[in-house]
């Protein structure tokens, strides 16, 4: 758990191309890729940074069972934000008073569920960002733990759908904090104040990160002072980033770790973070096969057998994924653009990017695919969503079979 020695940024470069082509053979293709021990390793290194602070790994990013019950045998605390997340920590072997659950605009099946579990299970948090939803949870009955969430009104990240600190939808704004929290404070057990900002934030986006977070523990400060409540943390979320491109540098943590607490400031209270993608993200790739090669007088437009519903960050948030050819690494670079089999233009993993010039029936592996990946993939164009295998120890295991296209239809009918 104090691991600070793994190195802190894995390329697409340093997964074993011999064992990528093997596993391609053995369970098909597209294939998500797992590597349990970097999960473990990016926890390990992250929480190293907070010697004091109470890290939660938060589910979103990548909710299988394998990433799950890895970061709970490392000793990760869960957060989640959906009803489905909180049974799935639970099924994973999460001690349901151990969980945080991060309520946006839940619906009513959320809120019934979490409120039972809190009350079967008093150490459970629940933090809401509206007070709607604080009147909705006592006229369910629940009066156990709660955070607010703040919106500090700075967003922060790698793309504006994901800089959530200035989003209304998300958190209560700083002005109507105090007052909120001396009206909850009689209802609920409140016990702390949470914001979450953003995310994808590397190096060049630490001072935002970090002046957000001041006026977060700004608002903590006020509210212990105005409300006079004695509050057990303070947590500023996730948004830790890792960086996509081959030559980006990755965060330097022992700085992050610094900066924060700089920015927290004194206070008596326990410092709470939430990393979702720094803890996956470069734990996992995706491979895939080249199914078909196109020169036009513009461009040689390679096609692969993943697409927008394997992998749907490029469409979604225009993100880059390095892309590797596992097959021929050494092969001279050429400009390709590589895109799946769905009809829309925004299936496209890269536009004219040098790869090693690519062949039919090349593997090549899409990386940093763990955060957002598999979580996000759909069955677009009645495509079964593709097998997982993790690799732990040097051993490999299927973690998620392929899905049929019975998988696909089972639940329609006439
Ligand atoms: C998504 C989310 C996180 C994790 O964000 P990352 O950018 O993946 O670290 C943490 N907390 C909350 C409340 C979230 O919604």
């Amino acid at each position: 758990m104090t691991d600070q020695t793994s190195p802190p940024v894995r390329r697409l470069a340093d997964w074993p191309h011999d064992r990528l082509e093997r596993l391609a053979d053995e369970h098909g293709t597209p294939l998500y890729v797992l590597d349990t021990d970097r999960v473990r390793e990016n926890y390990g290194r992250f929480s190293a940074a907070f010697p004091d602070a109470h890290v939660m790994y938060a589910a979103k990013a990548h909710t299988g069972q394998a990433v799950l019950s890895t970061l709970l045998d490392a000793g990760a605390d869960i957060e989640c934000a959906a009803r489905g997340e909180l049974q799935r920590a639970i099924q994973a072997g999460a001690d349901p008073n151990t969980l945080q659950y991060t309520a946006v605009n839940p619906p009513k099946a959320d809120v019934e569920y979490a409120a039972q579990l809190g009350e079967d299970h008093p150490g459970l948090t629940i933090t809401a960002g509206a007070r709607d939803t604080f009147d909705r949870l006592e006229a369910r009955g629940y009066d156990g733990r709660v955070a607010i969430r703040v919106n500090p009104g700075i967003g922060t990240g790698h793309h504006e759908k994901v800089a959530t600190g200035k989003d209304a939808k998300f958190g209560i704004p700083a002005e109507q904090v105090p007052t909120l929290a001396a009206d909850i404070a009689d209802r609920f057990d409140l016990v702390g104040i949470h914001a979450h900002v953003g995310s994808g934030v590397l190096q060049g986006d630490l001072d935002d990160h970090c002046t957000a977070i001041e006026r977060v523990a700004n608002i903590a400060r006020e509210t212990t002072r105005e409300a006079s409540v004695g509050l057990e943390f303070l947590d500023i979320g996730g948004g830790f980033g890792v960086p996509y491109r081959e030559d980006e540098p990755p965060l330097d943590m022992s700085e992050v770790g610094e900066r924060v607490r700089e920015a927290v400031g004194d206070m008596d209270v326990q410092l709470a973070l939430e990393p979702g993608r720094y803890v996956v993200a470069d734990a996992e790739c995706i491979l895939t096969r080249v199914n078909t090669i196109k020169e036009t007088d513009t461009a040689t437009v390679v096609g692969v057998d993943a697409s927008l519903a394997t992998l749907i960050r490029p469409a979604m948030f225009d993100s880059y994924h390095p892309i590797r050819n596992v097959t021929a690494p050494d092969r001279a670079p050429e400009p390709v653009s590589v895109g799946g089999p769905c009809c829309t233009s925004a299936d496209v993993f890269c536009t004219d990017r040098p790869i090693a010039r690519p062949e039919r029936t090349d593997l090549l592996a899409i990386g940093n695919a763990g955060a957002y990946g598999y979580e996000l993939a759909n069955q677009f164009h009645s495509q079964p969503r593709p097998a997982e295998v993790a690799i732990e120890a040097g051993e490999t295991r299927v973690v998620r079979r392929r899905e049929t296209l019975d998988d696909v239809t089972r639940v329609e009918s006439n």
